[in-house]
């Protein structure tokens, strides 16, 4: 006889395949931060959740900020640390901490993770291969150096994808040189539009976008692009960029865009390969 767990684990594989049919070759952008980059099982079981899309054939690209680390860097060296509207504000000395504790730290865990659990990672940031065109941020006189994407060059991306995942972190640099702080759902958004990418998913610490912030049961499961150009005007802190990011994303030609709750183990997994269909879906 074979072991019940066992026509379980078969049950749970052919449950997936019509997902991994419908996703085969496809590219999903993944932005990564909040809980599940600062919590060690999280950590572990989103590279995991990476590792697993890439050998059923998806195309995963993954776009991760830093905001927890590189605060803790600054006030280690007793910078102050300053937000306006969601924004931290830049000088030159943030902008170059900033970037060595992106790439230096947190880029290269997120790769050695990655390469740990068996597929090959490559980190870049918007400088290599000319990836981002970085421009100043409309409110620069108060913000500082914090970047806005004028242009993503995805040619080293496709070349990096076909064999290796790309994990970028969002940072760049402008025509005269300068380097900027880039937020990395904008980053998310400009990448999936520019590949025109299957999906989008940004990774958070809330259920998704909600109607009420303070209530956590008033999650919007599904909007379409008008309902949130509609309502953004009434959302603030970080949740506003990752709403604009999906417009942007879906503006490039990407199918979907999804804002899950990355407090959940495996929440990658349950959004693409269950009907559970956590988060907030925005669709076209
Ligand atoms: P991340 O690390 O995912 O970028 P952020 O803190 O930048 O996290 O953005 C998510 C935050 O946005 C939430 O934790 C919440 O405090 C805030 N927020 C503001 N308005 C809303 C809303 N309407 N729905 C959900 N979150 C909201
Ligand atoms: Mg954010």
């Amino acid at each position: 006889m074979t072991p019940p767990e066992a026509i379980a684990s078969v049950e749970t594989l052919l449950e997936a395949l019509p997902y991994i049919r419908e996703f085969h070759g496809r590219t999903v952008v993944i932005k990564y931060g909040g809980a599940a980059m600062s919590d060690e099982s999280l950590r572990d079981g989103f590279a995991t959740d990476v590792v697993l899309l890439k050998y059923v054939g998806l195309n995963p690209v993954i776009v991760h900020g830093g905001g927890a680390d590189i605060t803790r860097y600054m006030e280690r060296l007793g910078m102050e640390v300053e937000f306006i509207e969601g924004v931290r504000v830049s000088d030159p000395e943030t902008v170059e901490v900033a970037k060595m504790v992106l790439l230096g730290k947190v880029n290269a865990d997120i790769v050695m993770r990655l390469n740990r659990h068996g597929q090959p990672a490559v980190g870049l940031s918007g400088d290599d291969g000319a990836l981002f065109a970085v421009g100043p941020h409309p409110n620069a006189e108060r913000v500082g150096f914090v970047g806005e994407i004028e242009r993503v060059d995805v040619d080293v991306l496709n070349h990096i994808a076909a064999d290796y995942i790309p994990v970028i972190a969002s940072a760049g640099t402008d025509r005269q040189g300068r380097s900027y702080n880039v937020n990395a759902d904008t980053a998310a958004g400009k990448v999936a539009g520019a590949l025109s990418a299957y999906k989008a998913v940004f990774l958070t610490d809330v259920a998704g976008w909600l109607a009420d912030p303070a209530d956590p049961g008033s999650l919007i499961s599904q909007a379409g692009v008008g309902e949130v150009a509609g309502g953004l005007g009434a959302v603030a802190g970080g949740m506003r960029p990752k709403l604009e990011a999906c417009l942007e994303a879906i503006r490039g030609g990407v199918g979907s865009a999804h804002i899950i709750d990355g407090r959940r183990p495996h929440a990658l997994l349950l959004e693409l390969f269950t009907k559970a269909g956590i988060g907030t879906m925005v669709t076209p």
